[in-house]
């Protein structure tokens, strides 16, 4: 599952570097001029840091949890974004996709966005 940033980003770009797939950018604008799309709905207006749908993983294939959230300093921020309810294994194949060039681990498969509390809220994670 991809995640978003909601609105209550402060803007503070720590996340950004700390991304293994390139996936997120300063606002949508920027984003999109990458041809990286955003989910309908979010981030409109360029006010706050975005997530591209097309290249998180949920940092599945890299880390054991989400860099955004672990590094973001605002609660609540980088969150499940339910419109893109994607499997593990969905996951592990889009991290080979976008960095041929990088060595995916599938022991690293944080689930908690996919398993945990927040998942009951989307009926196909
Ligand atoms: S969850 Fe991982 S892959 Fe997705 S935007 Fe955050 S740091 Fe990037
Ligand atoms: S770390 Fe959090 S508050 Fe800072 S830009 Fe990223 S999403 Fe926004």
């Amino acid at each position: 599952m991809s995640l978003l940033i909601a609105d209550n980003c402060i803007n503070c770009g720590a996340c950004l570097p700390e991304c293994p797939n390139e996936a997120i950018f300063e606002n949508r604008s920027a984003s999109e001029a990458k041809e990286c799309n955003v989910t309908e709905g979010v981030a409109v207006g360029d006010g706050i840091y975005v997530i591209s749908y097309d290249r998180c993983t949920e940092c599945v294939g890299h880390f054991d949890e989400p860099q955004c959230a672990a590094v973001c300093p605002v609660d609540e921020c980088c969150i499940p974004d339910p419109a893109w309810p994607e499997s593990k294994e969905v996951l592990l194949a889009k991290a080979g996709k976008i960095n041929p060039e990088k060595a995916i681990d599938p022991a690293k498969a944080w689930g908690k966005v996919r398993s945990g509390p927040m998942a009951g809220k989307f009926a196909s994670a």
